[in-house]
């Protein structure tokens, strides 16, 4: 199937805005120009918003059992549709068709463990202290949530947020990012096709800080969802504050991953290597700072970096490509900005390290050794294929470095050693840890972060309490 335009989704409608404007998509492994996608105006979110009012009175009406099947259905359509839209995803997003098809299906399993789980939404009776009186704790969604996505994991990061919202009986009316719109748009599309009310799902596009400040502030909405840098997400969760409304964010990382002297140095290898390149990098949970024991650091750097030079690097629809572009030139400056700055500091180039060719955001896998803690790298979320690596003595001098940041999302460790496994799982300050493998992110387990990467969680049955009221109501028997 050849890459779509895409449209806004209003009252169960795709259309252009209103004013028919529309912004560009870029493929950015070619440079070139495939779709555009509608802009909305004031205009359409005000519809929007009215629809969201509606289609939540319909679907909070609906019975849990109800909307369970509605999400299955939209589950298997995801499933059926995983080839089509992968391929779109790579076209806009750049990463390799392989990850893009496993990004689709995952979402269809998350639809379907947050379709189960909503069945499971009790409330309790408490005994009371007067046996005349029923004291009941009741669960209600909290009502039409406005849901903001960026454009590393276009579906995912929607279907996190759709799924707990749409389990709980909320409405939600999704900005998804204008770089990458046509994935999601075709996850949303499943849900409309699956038979959901006319206004519970919605999907806008158009500029990210007007849509925010409109939508937040509106009476109309009870619920900011944001999964994007932690500036943007400090900027709305106070915008959402001043409003009282709920939030969950899910914001930038600099992963700490300490390999310890009784690592399996191969296995941290492999695993820290799959992940630091996984969407060249573009992961808030990616690997980014590598703690590693000296008595190991140059066999575990050398392996790292012959890792990285193997990489397949290409266009993401290419047979064998194993590292896609970066998705937007944005990237590709950040890149030769933390480059220059650790060039200039003196770091070992074990790998990569600069642009390849002139067409495309490609950016070849790098490996950085002796990295001096300033270095930019170091501090600031890199969102790209780096691996820095520093060298350490005592477990707790890399627990502090670990520490020192102030994000706080994912966590990887390597040891053999039990009493250091439950060392790091105590003291390493992060919503995720993972101790002798690579991630697992599945829906059932709890996903965020703690100090600035956020609050919340996107996962496991937390993260549909982040969608819904706790009310006490109590019945006196007269
Ligand atoms: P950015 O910080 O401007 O944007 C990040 C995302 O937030 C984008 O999807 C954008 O559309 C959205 N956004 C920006 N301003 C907004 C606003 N006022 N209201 C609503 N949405 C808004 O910059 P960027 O260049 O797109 O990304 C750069 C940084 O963002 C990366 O270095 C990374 O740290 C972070 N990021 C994190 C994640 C994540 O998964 N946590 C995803 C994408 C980007």
């Amino acid at each position: 199937m050849s890459y779509q335009n895409t449209q806004l989704l209003i009252d169960g409608q795709w259309q252009d805005a209103a004013d028919g404007r529309t912004m560009p998509v870029y493929n950015p492994a070619t440079d070139e120009e495939i779709g555009r996608v509608a802009h909305a105006s004031i205009a359409d979110l005000d519809r929007a918003l009215a629809a969201a009012e509606k289609g939540f009175a319909a679907w909070r009406d609906t019975p849990a059992v109800e909307r369970q099947k509605v999400m299955r259905r939209a589950a298997a359509l995801v499933r059926e549709g995983a080839a089509d839209i992968a391929t779109m995803l790579t076209q806009e997003q750049g990463k390799p068709f392989t990850e893009a098809r496993l990004e689709t299906l995952a979402a269809a399993d998350i639809i379907e463990w947050f379709a189960d789980e909503g069945m499971r939404v009790y409330g309790r009776i408490v005994p009371g202290r007067n046996l005349a009186a029923t004291q009941m704790v009741l669960k209600d969604p909290v009502g039409p949530v406005a849901a903001f996505t960026p454009w590393n994991f276009p579906i995912n990061q929607v279907v996190r947020k759709a799924g707990a919202a749409l389990a709980t009986g909320c409405s939600i009316l999704v900005k998804a990012a204008e770089e990458t719109p046509a994935a999601p748009a075709a996850l949303i599309r499943a849900f409309v096709d699956a038979g959901v009310p006319a206004g519970t799902v919605g999907l806008v596009y158009g500029n990210p800080a007007e849509i925010s400040g409109y939508l937040i502030p509106h009476p109309v909405i009870r619920k900011a969802t944001f999964t994007g840098s932690t500036a943007v997400g400090k900027q709305l969760a106070a915008l959402a504050g001043q409003h009282m409304k709920r939030v969950t964010m899910e914001l930038g990382g600099h992963a700490p991953v300490i390999v310890c002297e009784d690592a399996d140095v191969e296995l941290a290898v492999r695993s820290a290597g799959a992940a630091k390149f996984r969407n060249a990098g573009q992961v808030c949970i990616s690997p980014t700072r590598f703690l590693v024991h000296e008595s190991v650091r140059k066999e575990f750097a050398a392996s790292l970096a012959k890792h990285a030079a193997g990489l397949k690097v290409g266009d993401g629809l290419a047979e064998g490509t194993q590292m896609g572009p970066l998705a937007n030139p944005r990237r590709l400056a950040a890149m030769t900005e933390i480059m220059e700055d650790a060039i200039k500091r003196g770091v070992t180039v074990a790998a990569g390290g600069e642009r390849i060719g002139s067409t495309g955001n490609f950016f070849a896998p790098t490996v950085l050794d002796d990295v001096p803690l300033e270095a930019k790298v170091f501090n600031e979320e890199p969102f790209g294929p780096v691996a820095a690596i520093r060298g350490f003595e005592s477990l707790d001098d890399a627990i502090a470095e670990a520490n020192r940041l102030s994000y706080g999302l994912a966590g990887y460790a390597f040891t053999r050693s039990l009493k250091n496994a439950h060392r790091l799982a105590q003291r390493v300050e992060v919503g995720m840890l993972y101790v002798n493998q690579g991630a697992t992110p599945t829906a059932e387990m709890p996903f965020g972060g703690i100090k600035d990467s956020g609050h919340g969680t996107e996962g496991g049955p937390e993260a549909l309490e982040a969608y819904l009221n706790t009310r006490a109501v109590t019945i006196l028997n007269v």
